[in-house]
């Protein structure tokens, strides 16, 4: 197996981890309601979807 010859400095792996992070889903405000939903998803507030298309009561 491949072992690594030298230690993986600080700095280097900081800079290799700045890729690492928690990214928000594309969030828009529901049209009917006006809560936070997530862009083609279903307002977990509502249960409506484009409108007045009601899919859930
Ligand atoms: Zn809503």
């Amino acid at each position: 197996m491949a072992v690594p010859k030298r230690r993986t400095s600080k700095a280097r792996k900081n800079k290799r981890r700045t890729h690492f992070k928690l990214e928000v889903p594309g969030m828009t405000l529901c049209p009917n309601c006006g809560s936070l939903i997530r862009s083609h998803h279903v307002c977990a507030e509502c249960g409506q979807y484009k409108g007045q298309e009601v899919i859930e009561k």
